[in-house]
């Protein structure tokens, strides 16, 4: 827990003209101050997730009212009241389930449905552009200008979940996937000498091995880094030739990709293997990968699951552990890649889409979320699971900082938010 009740110092009435760190001038309490962080960070990964909505051009009003909603009432002296700061916590699950929803249509509509794909990881021969973050479009604009040259495009971190749209996997020179998470980017991207393109957040700043070779673009600002606008690639191009190009190392494979329509169509098989006992329990093992030692929990806990569990993945935790071979449960594969954080969205309709199946509640689902978190999109998806009522949801590697005790009362009671222990301590708790 932070040294801090609260910090704020919005205002020029803050506390010794630097910071109410107890209780706020304004008469703000330390809760209400941070109901309001929480409220602009989950606005934050909806802001986000709303910006490459927009860049596939497609808006909400709804959302973006919310975010207007949402910012307004954390301004100086409008809103103390705490039961409505929750309530607009649990406004924002709703604008962010929103707004998954939208971007994973217009990605569909974009580049196809996801299908399951087999992914060549390591580097092959020739000069390499190595794409990171979240953006899609921009790497459809760059695999465009890309077509015809024998640069190789390989993705990395969040933008592994790309090979499975057939509208990207298309272009040849879409080779491969080069590291796991973001956390490894400084390692990853000085020993490759590859052109970098870094689309969205969970780009760092750069060791100077690499600085001039890193490209970033729009709204993602590195200094002395160049910024490409308007999706003219063609320095990054450029510059991947200059280099030279990548030596071919061991290639190693992982498979992504598994889209709403793959999983149902297995759905009939699914209800009997659950019927005949053989599928006991379905696990969502999701989120952010952080540097945070209480990381290696999740690939312990994937690792030690019973082999009559399916786990279902997203986001960029997924690398902790998406090298272990699960194998399958009677053709079905016992790990089951969604994509990118946004595809929450992927896991919600598929939950839902198995509350129908077996006519149960969400909470009646033999469903478990272990859930990762880092930055303020997971933030955005927590909120999205509290507001659909999901509950039993267990949390890590730390709990938020801006929760205090009265705040986790609240989400413990109300939704039974956990924190991780050990994974055998908490497979056990969950398996009976
Ligand atoms: S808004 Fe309230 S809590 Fe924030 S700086 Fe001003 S007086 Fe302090
Ligand atoms: S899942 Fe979270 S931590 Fe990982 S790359 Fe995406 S935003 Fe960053």
């Amino acid at each position: 827990m932070s040294d801090f009740n609260m910090f704020c110092y919005q205002c020029s009435q803050t506390a010794r003209g630097s910071g109410c760190t107890n209780s706020g001038v304004c008469g703000k309490n330390a809760t209400v101050a941070r109901l309001q962080d929480n409220l602009i960070f989950a606005m934050k990964g909806i802001a986000a997730y709303n910006y490459h909505c927009n860049e596939l051009g497609v808006t909400d009003d709804s959302v973006d009212e919310f975010l207007s909603k949402g910012l307004y009432s954390t301004l100086t002296n409008v809103n103390f009241d705490i039961g409505d700061l929750v309530q607009l916590g649990l406004g924002a699950g709703e604008a962010n389930f929103k707004v998954m929803k939208m971007l994973k249509e217009a990605h569909i509509k974009n580049f196809g449905e996801p299908v399951p794909t087999e992914v060549k990881v390591g580097a092959q021969e020739g000069p390499a552009i190595i794409v990171t973050g979240h953006d899609l479009k921009a790497l459809e604009e760059l695999l465009k200008q890309t077509e015809g040259t024998d640069v190789k495009v390989y993705t990395h971190s969040e933008m592994l979940p790309a090979h499975g749209y057939p509208e990207l996997a298309k272009y040849e020179s879409l080779a491969g996937q080069i590291g796991g998470s973001w956390i490894d980017q400084k390692k990853m991207f000085s020993e490759y000498n590859a052109a970098i393109l870094g689309t969205t957040n969970c780009v760092l700043l750069p060791k100077p091995e690499y600085a001039e070779r890193l490209f970033t673009m729009d709204i993602v600002k590195i200094p002395d880094t160049q910024v490409i606008e308007g999706y003219d690639f063609k320095p990054v191009i450029d510059k991947a030739i200059e280099l030279g190009g990548l030596k071919a190392e061991e290639l190693s494979t992982i498979t992504t990709g598994f889209g709403l329509s793959t999983i149902l169509s297995l759905a009939p098989q699914i209800k009997e293997l659950v019927l005949a006992g053989k599928i006991k329990r379905f696990f969502l093992v999701a989120g952010c990968d952080s540097p945070n030692p209480r990381m290696n929990y999740y690939r312990q806990f994937v690792e030690e699951l019973p082999e009559d569990t399916i786990v279902l993945t997203l986001a960029c935790n997924k690398f902790r552990f998406n090298d272990l071979d699960l194998g399958d449960i009677e053709g079905i594969p016992r790990l089951l890649d969604l994509g990118q954080c946004n595809d929450a969205i992927v896991a919600i309709e598929l939950a839902v889409a198995l509350c129908d199946l077996f006519e149960m509640e969400l909470n009646e689902l033999p469903l478990t979320i272990v859930l990762s978190w880092m930055e303020q999109k997971a933030a955005a998806i927590l909120w999205t699971l509290l507001y659909l009522g999901k509950t039993d949801i267990l949390i890590g590697p730390i709990l938020p900082a801006w929760a205090n005790d009265d705040i986790l009362n609240v989400l413990v009671e109300n939704f039974n938010l956990t924190p991780i222990s050990t994974p055998k301590e908490d497979i056990k708790k969950i398996m009976g």
